[in-house]
């Protein structure tokens, strides 16, 4: 007989009720599935893969440590499921909850089915603040606060193995037929690395988080890169929550207003993770449809594949554009204003539903989160009833958050020799002194492919035409804000647009 502890977005030993509750009970056996048929996915991709990899191995050493390797297996949970418990009888499964995409939602629920027919008891713990089966949000920040709280949980002293074999570790290398695209600049896996990211961040990096998080070049040091850790599970929510609270209860002195300061908005986000997750916990289909179902003919007939082409690969002649796209494409990460910016000029100024854009940027991101993606998606693309829309001028951003130019040097080389003022815009420059500069726009980088103000203009222009006359839109919108919105006092954690 033996206690199954099934690993998915949860890889590691620390703060893991499963494994401290089916340690408790009996012989232990931790699984991890390959499954091939989510890494086939249109929302998944080497790059995550690789990264989990990592995770795996790190965990594999840990758990190795405590008495019983990870056991690996490829393919289906429930073929893995059968085979096991023919072969130890199975007496309990264990899990975290996963609010997951719609693949694996449906995943669970055929392990569910399977172990209703098996009279396998399967006990799933939360893991972050979402709440199952919520019935209303209005005392979901206390629920919050109360799963925060909780103590942490360390690893069992010692976990009874079995005699299994732990599958063949070749397969940690790849699975087939995902996105391949390389990532050479990814953050490393495995729950090591971010331990060592949030100590460095309490310690040293946080200081300037408030004021140094909406430029690309000062949120990769300032920002506390855990998303990859905390999407899939190296290190929990609670540790993080934990470590900063301590961190902040030491935090008196006079000249330690900028870390509170920093500190308090880095708190809120770790919130809103949880304020976001929730929502696609309680509403699946914003993965596929608009939140605001009035929305729904708002972009649904026009989709560009050429504009498309020219946003995914970097090349639309927007220099600080391009240049935050290829960042994602060689790091997997970019901070949060520059995904805004993305999205709202893949559908504002290029008019495209947020969909397919929203695909190929999952896939770029390691720290592909669905409940956070699919809504910040839907909220920088105006599909979401209850935010205000906004329209980022990619120019402005570029003189604001990159000035000097230098963020787009390193990432559209083929500009390196124009000079800071005229970069953001090279398109200005004129013939003449574009062949002084050995540039040619339209040649060496591509002209722009839409004049943005103008595209801006028309945007606005076509979002207040659909809306004209349709009181119905406000009626529904209220309706979200009742199911979704949050219930926090502005001030505490202020609201995250939502
Ligand atoms: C279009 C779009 C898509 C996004 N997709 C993802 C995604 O797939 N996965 C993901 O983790 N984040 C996503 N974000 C949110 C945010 O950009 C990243 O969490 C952040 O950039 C990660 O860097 P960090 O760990 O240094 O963040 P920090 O600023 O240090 O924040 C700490 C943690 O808080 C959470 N967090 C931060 N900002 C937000 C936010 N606005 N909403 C919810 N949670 C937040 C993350 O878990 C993050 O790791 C998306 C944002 C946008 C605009």
């Amino acid at each position: 007989m033996i206690h199954l502890v099934w690993y998915k977005r949860d890889l590691r030993t620390h703060d893991h009720r499963p494994l401290v509750e089916a340690a408790r009970r009996g012989t232990v056996l931790p699984l991890y599935v390959i499954e091939e048929a989510y890494w086939r996915l249109t929302d998944t991709s080497l790059r995550q893969w690789a990264f989990i990899a990592e995770c795996l191995r790190e965990l594999d050493a840990e758990l190795g440590r405590l008495g019983q390797r990870l056991v690996l297996r490829r393919g289906s949970v429930t073929d893995v499921l059968d085979v096991l418990h023919r072969r130890h009888r199975i007496a309990g499964l264990y899990s975290h909850e996963e609010t997951g995409n719609a693949w694996t939602y449906e995943r669970d629920q055929a392990v569910g089915a399977w172990a209703r027919q098996h009279g396998v008891p399967w006990q799933e713990y939360p893991q972050s603040g979402v709440v199952r089966r919520l019935k209303t949000r209005d005392a979901w920040a206390r629920h919050w606060e109360r799963r925060m709280a909780e103590p942490l949980l360390p690893p069992p002293e010692h976990i009874s193995g079995v005699g299994e074999n732990i599958g063949d570790r070749n397969w940690l290398t790849a699975p087939r037929g995902f996105d391949r695209s390389p990532c050479p600049l990814r953050q490393p896996g495995g729950r090591e690395a971010g331990v060592a990211l949030l100590e460095s961040f309490l310690s040293r990096r946080g200081e300037r988080y408030r004021s140094d998080i909406s430029s690309p070049l000062t949120a990769a040091r300032s920002g506390s890169r855990l998303s990859p850790y905390l999407a899939h599970g190296a290190v929990g929510l609670r540790e993080v929550v934990q470590a900063t609270r301590l961190r902040l209860s030491r935090l008196r002195g006079p000249a330690d207003g900028a870390w509170r300061k920093s500190l308090a908005s880095f708190q809120s986000r770790l919130y809103w993770h949880c304020h976001f997750i929730q929502k696609l916990e309680d509403q699946p289909e914003i993965e596929f449809r608009n939140l605001h179902r009035g929305y729904d003919a708002l972009r649904e007939g026009d989709f560009d594949p050429d504009l498309f082409d020219a946003w995914r690969m970097g090349r639309t002649g927007l220099p600080f554009v391009d240049a935050c796209m290829r960042m994602l494409w060689q790091e997997g990460w970019i901070n949060f204003r520059m995904r805004a910016m993305l999205v709202s000029f893949a559908s504002y100024h290029l008019w495209l539903h947020w969909r397919e854009p929203g695909l190929h940027l999952a896939r770029l991101f390691v720290d592909y989160e669905p409940g956070i993606h699919y809504n910040q998606l839907q909220m920088q693309s105006g599909t979401t009833g209850i935010n205000t829309n906004r329209i980022y001028n990619p120019v402005k951003q570029s003189l604001e958050q990159d000035p000097s130019g230098e963020f787009i040097r390193r990432w559209v080389p083929e500009l390196g020799s124009i000079p800071d003022g005229r970069i953001h815009e090279p398109w200005l420059l004129t013939a003449e002194e574009q062949r002084g500069l050995g540039v040619v726009i339209g040649r060496d980088y591509p002209a722009p492919v839409i004049d943005h103000l103008e595209a801006a203009r028309a945007a606005r222009k076509r979002l207040r035409g659909f809306r004209q006359g349709r009181s119905d839109l406000r009626v529904e919108s209220r309706s979200i804000q009742a199911r979704h919105g949050s219930r926090r006092q502005r001030g505490r954690f202020r609201a995250a647009n939502g």
